[in-house]
């Protein structure tokens, strides 16, 4: 089927109390592995880049191997842009055929950021049938996660957010709650389970709206995960963990087969562990049979 913007499945999944998997990858090799334990499990999928393997694959080469892949397959795909702070990008990723964009002028203060989400999502509703997800408060890296779970001020106020939705027009939010972008180096982070309830509860009490989105996906711990999807989070992202598994698969591979040179072999390998880690993420965010 054609590729699809974000809203509508993120509506249902939050109503189901189940979350889809917002994939970051790096290269197409691993976005078909990527696709293929998602149709494996009958699972709807977000396939997400950040600038730059967008800016080194090339606009127009991701959207057009996605929609191949995407036209075989029965399952709905949204491509995503993922934090980006330039207006002028967002626009030429909508231009190129991505479905949903993130505008991340979190680093604004609030009427900047207001102001330059509202530009993307108008552009973007105006040009077609693309979604837009912004985000209010700071998801930091793992380095200062304490120092921004500690610091109120730097997660998203529930007030703000109801605010800067209905200023913004964005159909996706993604409220900094506690969580962190690398890998944890606690195994209880500390995530605002609370703040995000509150958040939900304020933008979707009467009927879903506004899907919440959480970011640092990676080393979240199962309970947690099910715990923020109880609370109204519909769509992780997951970034370090596929990073992470495909360097690893790579120097494993070649560590093994230092003689051997076959690249058909490396790549294969590298895609069943991607799949195998997807698979743990189907699992824990209960997306299977979904799609
Ligand atoms: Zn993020």
């Amino acid at each position: 089927m054609a590729i699809v913007n974000a809203r509508e499945i993120l509506i249902r999944a939050t109503e189901g109390k189940y979350a889809v998997g917002a994939f970051n990858i790096t290269n197409l090799m691993q976005m078909q592995a990527v696709i293929d334990a998602h149709v494996e499990a009958r699972a709807p999928l977000i396939i997400q880049t950040s600038v730059s393997p967008a800016r080194l694959i090339g606009l127009d080469v991701i959207v057009a191997v996605l929609c191949a892949i995407a036209e075989r397959t029965e399952i709905p795909i949204c491509l995503h842009l993922d934090h980006c702070e330039d207006v002028v990008f967002c626009k030429r990723c909508a231009d190129a055929g991505w479905t949903n964009i993130m505008i991340d002028a979190s680093r604004q203060n609030f009427e900047e950021n207001v102001r330059m989400t509202r530009e993307v999502v108008e552009y973007c509703h105006a040009l077609g049938d693309i979604t837009v997800e912004g985000e209010l408060g700071t998801v930091s890296g793992v380095e200062d996660q304490v120092t921004v779970a500690e610091d109120e001020s730097q997660l998203c106020n529930p007030e703000q957010a109801q605010q800067f939705v209905s200023e913004t027009g964005i159909d996706l939010l993604a409220p900094a709650i506690g969580t962190a972008h690398g890998v944890y180096k606690t195994s209880e982070p500390k995530v605002d389970f609370e703040r995000l309830g509150r958040i939900a509860r304020l933008l979707n009490s009467e009927e879903v709206r506004t899907p919440l989105v959480v970011h640092g996906g990676t080393g979240l711990p199962a309970d947690h995960v099910s715990r923020l999807i109880e609370m109204g989070g519909s769509k992780f992202n997951v970034s370090t963990d596929l990073k992470h598994t495909w360097i690893d698969a790579h120097y494993e591979y070649i560590s093994a087969h230092r003689e051997e040179y076959n690249p058909g072999k490396l790549d294969k390998y590298s895609q069943e562990a991607t799949k195998s880690k997807v698979r743990e993420w189907i699992g824990m965010l209960g997306s299977a049979g979904k799609a």
